[in-house]
């Protein structure tokens, strides 16, 4: 076995029982490799594990592996920071959009994408500790941002994504995901059809599948530690 392969029926192992002590084995979640700084044949032997959710930071680098892995099984996310001037590449090479935080970029997004790839599913990046330095919607601005989205008909609502301040406490990292999965609960209340909470990282994600993730975002529990980044 691979060691990617050995960390991946590790990674599986905790979710189970991450989701077992949620009481709620009837969620299923899914892991997305986080692929930033890694290279293509590292995406290819998590594939070959039986991964099939990947995630890139870059526009550019992501769009590059995306080219040199070319398996079309497979579902590309973008989660990193978006520029403006980025966001066709984004519309075009990717399946999912994790950071979407105003409508400015959502429009954009809607009428770069191409018909025929068929809608871009998209999560609302929120920012529920209000950290300045951090993207993400203000938990006020989620309603009139899901509205914005909605009405994209490019664009397919799925959810929202969000992390704790880096650096916190176990019951910081607790209060954040809850108010995370709970916009999820306002969005449903209201009327939007979401199914996914995407949240937990390497160092997290069986606190936050507690909390209600449905989506985890693991690179260096899934590739080991990054060289940069
Ligand atoms: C890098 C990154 C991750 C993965 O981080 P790890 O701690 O290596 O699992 C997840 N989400 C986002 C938004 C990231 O930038």
């Amino acid at each position: 076995m691979t060691q990617i392969t050995d960390h991946l029926a590790d990674i599986r192992r905790r979710i189970d029982t991450a989701l077992q002590r949620s009481q709620d084995a009837g969620r299923s979640v899914t892991i997305v490799g986080v692929s930033k700084l890694k290279p293509a044949s590292a995406v290819a032997a998590a594939a070959t594990a039986g991964l099939t959710h990947f995630a890139e930071n870059y526009a550019h680098e992501g769009l590059e592996k995306i080219a040199a892995v070319a398996n079309p099984a497979l579902h590309w996310h973008f989660i990193g920071r978006i520029q403006a001037n980025k966001t066709q590449p984004i519309a075009r090479g990717f399946s999912w959009v994790q950071t979407i935080d105003r409508t400015r970029i959502a429009a954009r997004l809607d009428a770069q994408r191409p018909d025929e790839l068929g809608p871009l599913n998209v999560l609302i990046q929120l920012n529920v500790d209000r950290e300045p330095q951090k993207a993400g919607a203000a938990p006020d601005e989620l309603l009139p941002l899901a509205e914005s989205v909605a009405k994209l008909s490019r664009l397919k609502l799925r959810g929202v994504m969000g992390m704790p301040p880096a650096g916190s406490s176990p019951a910081q990292n607790r209060r954040s995901f809850l108010v995370i999965a709970e916009a999820a609960e306002t969005l449903r209340r209201s009327g939007f059809d979401v199914d996914t909470v995407s949240m937990g990282m390497s160092g997290d994600f069986e606190l936050a599948i507690e909390c209600g993730s449905s989506m985890v975002r693991l690179g260096t529990a899934l590739f080991g530690p990054r060289a940069r980044g």
